[in-house]
């Protein structure tokens, strides 16, 4: 491979360390990345855009800055990549859907310019549900992701592309969004750092919306120091988006110690389903969190039974009004009916959305229907207010809580394409936090052996609202003390060999 030799070993804040300090450029390390996706992707299939012109003169711009003495940006010569559900002035932003094909948009979004602003460079768009709907990356119009740990299974969803990618050290940034658990579960199916902040600290203006009251855009790194990193780039007030809180950017916190903190665990999600190899890995890292001077108290958050059910009912009935803006008028291609308005419309739609993405408009439509409204729509809400209500009253006698993100390891590929419910069932444990509107970070914490391949293990760390600099934090200590990033470096087969078998 060309480029910086040591490009797939190291997390974005050593790169741009080796960049800064003129051990490589960052030509160097945009050749490097480029070299890798070649060389991967046509297995992996995460990446469905590659920008290596614009990628390519872009480090050229940022190696001449460098030589003329002028600061580097805290992502200086750092590739990273976007979900295809962002917009970047000019750069195809299909969300995964036929319907949105050639779609591209006419701005940038600002939580990738302030990427930009800082010198990170994008090198592609990547692979996804369409729409974001769905948690294995197989319900995409295009190509669907494969794990880099073993491609016969899935890298979780819906944000697959940009969680390979980073897997399999492709880039060592890239973003996703985390409407019900899009970047946390494949987080942990990848071994990689996910992390969906507070509802509110990251400007949703430029990602395409599914569920507005859940969307956020959400990071996967290599690192835990990586994340603290990018969020503090990231986050904060955006005029744009009225929904984005107005308060300054996450602040990392300096303390490299979790002595003292209360750490909860809770008891439904250690229940049934659980596969028994995973809640061992997950009551390791409790116990490995417990040696590091934290204390854990046991808790109950007695609604998360009613977490899948509320879910499918607020998306829903969010994404079946936020889709309807698909009518082969503004956006993507047209397809025409019998030369009327309505069948045009109609026949745009019915070759546009895959059938995933048709179910739940049929059923957000259904809830929000007069007569359905409040048997369905207001009463989810209110269990959504109960669900937040566990947890609020679960904050008062803990600092975090941790838990799995998700109840197994990798799944197969067409394990669960035939039964939707099944898929729904892959992200009990972050769709709670997601109704809540809570930050919630997966950290690796070991691997397990299924179908004779070693698998990732990811352990969830959840924090009260506006508390996302002490998860990002214990998640910093957590993998500061385990070795479980060097074992995964050591046994990721895509990394060892440069090539993902
Ligand atoms: N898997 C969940 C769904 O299908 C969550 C998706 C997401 O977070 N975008 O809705």
């Amino acid at each position: 491979m060309s480029g910086f030799a040591d490009y797939a070993r190291l997390d974005a804040t050593a790169l741009r360390e080796a960049i800064v300090s003129k051990r490589t450029t960052a030509s160097q390390v945009v050749e490097a990345a480029l070299a890798r996706i070649a060389a991967l992707d046509p297995e992996l299939s995460a990446f469905s855009t590659v920008l290596a012109d614009s990628a390519r003169a872009r480090a050229k711009e940022l190696d001449a800055a460098l030589a003329r003495g002028e600061p580097a940006g805290a992502l200086c010569g750092v590739p990273f990549a976007l979900k295809s559900n962002m917009c970047v002035e000019g750069v195809e932003a299909h969300c995964g859907s036929k319907i949105l094909a050639g779609y591209k948009p006419p701005y940038t979004a600002p939580f990738v310019q302030r990427l930009l602003d800082e010198g990170a460079i994008l090198v592609g768009m990547t692979h996804m549900d369409e729409f974001a709907m769905g948690s294995s990356g197989e319900n995409s119009g295009y190509a669907v992701a494969k794990n880099p740990w073993d491609t016969s299974r899935t890298p979780g969803g819906s944000s697959s592309g940009s969680c390979a990618a980073v897997a399999a050290r492709m880039v060592p940034l890239s973003l996703g969004s985390d409407t019900g658990g899009s970047v946390r579960q494949p987080a942990a199916l990848c071994g990689i750092v996910g992390f969906k902040p507070t509802y509110g600290r990251i400007t949703r203006y430029g990602l395409v919306a599914f569920g507005s009251s859940l969307d956020q855009v959400s990071p996967f790194t290599r690192s835990a120091r990586d994340m603290e990193l990018v969020l503090s780039v990231i986050s904060g007030a955006d005029e744009h988006d009225s929904t984005c809180l107005p308060l300054p950017a996450i602040d990392p916190e300096r303390s490299d110690s979790i002595r003292g903190l209360r750490i909860g665990v809770p008891k439904e999600y250690f229940a049934s389903g659980l596969d028994a190899d995973v809640r061992a890995k997950v009551e390791g890292a409790i116990a490995k969190l417990v040696e590091l001077g934290a204390a854990t108290v046991p808790i109950e958050l007695p609604h998360t039974e009613y977490a899948i059910p509320t879910y499918y009912v607020v998306a829903t009935a969010e994404a079946s009004s936020n889709l309807a803006r698909y009518d082969g008028i503004r956006y993507g291609p047209r397809t025409n009916g019998d030369g009327s308005l309505q069948s045009m419309i109609a026949a745009t739609r019915e070759a546009g959305f895959g059938p995933e993405v048709k179910r739940r408009i049929l059923l957000g439509t259904y809830v929000l229907s007069s007569g359905y409204y409040d048997a369905w729509y207001v009463r989810a809400l209110k269990v959504r207010r109960l669900i937040r209500h566990d947890f609020d009253e679960a904050f008062k006698s803990v600092d975090l809580i941790a838990c799995p993100t998700s109840p197994t390891a990798a799944f197969r590929l067409g394990e669960k394409t035939d039964d939707p419910v099944a898929m729904y069932l892959s992200d009990v444990m972050t769709v709670p936090t997601s109704l809540a509107g809570l930050p919630a970070v997966s950290v690796p914490c070991g691997t397990v052996t299924l179908g004779g391949k070693q698998l990732p293990v990811g352990l969830q760390l959840i924090g009260p609202s506006l508390a996302d600099a002490r998860v990002l934090r214990a998640a910093r200590v957590f993998e500061d003390a385990t070795q479980h990033q060097r074992e995964i470096y050591a046994l990721a087969p895509s990394v060892r060999e440069g090539a993902a078998r």
